[in-house]
C-alpha cells in the first residue's frame, strides 16, 4: 500500500520512488544540533536537542529551512544510528528531543525511539510540526510523544493553496490541533520551568497579515485560552519564491503588535513573543558546520 502518513496521501510506494515530501525509503536527517531558538520552556539546560529531518509534506514557498525541507539532502541514518544521536543529545545536557518535521519518517523514528529508550533515553520528546497532520498518524505517536509544538500557519484554506500548495490546510490543521488538545492537554512544566508534556501552538505572522492571524487566534481561544501561543515575528523574505509583493518584505512592527494585542484581548494566559530582529537570528544554514551559528551539527 502507498504512503498515507500525511494528509496529502500521495500513496506512492516509497521503496520505489519518493513522495511529494521528497522522502523515499531511506531516513534522511539534515542536522542534529543543540538549539536555543525555541520557546523558553523548551530550551532549559543546554538547550533543545533538535533533529531536523530532510524533506517535508508541506514545502511552503517561504520556508527558512528550504535547504533541507524542499530537497532530500542530508545524511542517511539507520534507526539505531538515530537512537544513538538521541542519547548523545541527552548526554550533552539537552532538555528534550525535538523532532523537527518528523511525519514522513514516522515508522523509522518510532523504531529509533524504542531503541533510544533501551539505551537510557528519558527526555520528553517533541513533535515539531507544520500542523498539517493526519489524526491517524498522530495516533501512532501517542505513546511516544510528550510535547506537541504545532504550527497553525493560516486561518483559511486559500492561503494554504497559494503558499503551501495544499487546498485544505485550515480544515486539516484545526482537526489535528483539536485532537492534540483533547488527547494531550496544554503545556505543563516541571519545577524548574522545563516543558514536559502538552500542546504549544505557533503562528508566524506573515507580512500584510496574509496568514489571517485573527482567525487563528479566534479558533484557538474557542478551544482554550490556556493553550500557550507563540506569536512569531521571524518571517524572512529571502527564501520566498513567489510573486506576492507583501511576501517580499519583512514583517513590520505595527502588524506584529496588532496580532499581539488581539491575543491579549482574547485572554490567552501564555503568549510567547519575539523581538522584531528575530528574522536575522533564526535563519539556519544547513550547509554550515554550525547551522545556527553557535552549536555544531553533530552528524
Ligand atoms: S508523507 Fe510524503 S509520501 Fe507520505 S503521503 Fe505525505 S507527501 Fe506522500
Amino acid at each position: 500500500m502507498g504512503c498515507t502518513l500525511c494528509p496529502r496521501a500521495c500513496k506512492v510506494n516509497r521503496s520505489e520512488k519518493s513522495g511529494y515530501c521528497s522522502a523515499g525509503e531511506d531516513l534522511l536527517v539534515g542536522s542534529v544540533v543543540i538549539h536555543r531558538g525555541e520557546e523558553p520552556p523548551l530550551v532549559q539546560g543546554a538547550g533543545s536537542g533538535a533533529i531536523f529531518f530532510s524533506g517535508c509534506p508541506l514545502k511552503c514557498s517561504y520556508c527558512q529551512n528550504m535547504q533541507i525541507s524542499h530537497h532530500a539532502t542530508g545524511h542517511t541514518l539507520s534507526a539505531s544510528e538515530l537512537a544513538s544521536y538521541m542519547k548523545r543529545l541527552q548526554d550533552l545536557g539537552c532538555s528534550n528531543i525535538n523532532l523537527v518535521t518528523p511525519t514522513h519518517y514516522t515508522y523509522e523514528i518510532l523504531d529509533a525511539l524504542d531503541r533510544a529508550h533501551d539505551l537510557g533515553l528519558s527526555l520528553p520528546v517533541i513533535i515539531n510540526s507544520s500542523g498539517y497532520e493526519a489524526v491517524s498518524t498522530l495516533e501512532l505517536w501517542k505513546d511516544h510523544a510528550d510535547i506537541y509544538l504545532m504550527d497553525l500557519k493560516y486561518g483559511d484554506n486559500p492561503t494554504g493553496s497559494i503558499l503551501s500548495n495544499v487546498g485544505d490546510y485550515w480544515d486539516v490543521a484545526r482537526q489535528s490541533i483539536a485532537y492534540i488538545f483533547e488527547s494531550a492537554g496544554v503545556l505543563r512544566m516541571d519545577q524548574e520551568g522545563r516543558g514536559v508534556a502538552g500542546l504549544v501552538v505557533r503562528h508566524l505572522v506573515l507580512p500584510g497579515m496574509l496568514s489571517n492571524p485573527f482567525a487563528v487566534l479566534d479558533f484557538l481561544s474557542d478551544l482554550s485560552v490556556e493553550i500557550p501561543v507563540s506569536i512569531m515575528s521571524q518571517y524572512n523574505p529571502d527564501p520566498y519564491r513567489g510573486d506576492i509583493n507583501d511576501m517580499k518584505r519583512p514583517l513590520v512592527k505595527d502588524e506584529y503588535e496588532t496580532v499581539l494585542e488581539r491575543a491579549l484581548e482574547l485572554g490567552f494566559s501564555t503568549i510567547f513573543k519575539q523581538d522584531m530582529d528575530a528574522c536575522r537570528m533564526y535563519v539556519p544554514d544547513f550547509k554550515a558546520t554550525d547551522p545556527f551559528g553557535d552549536e555544531p551539527n553533530l552528524l
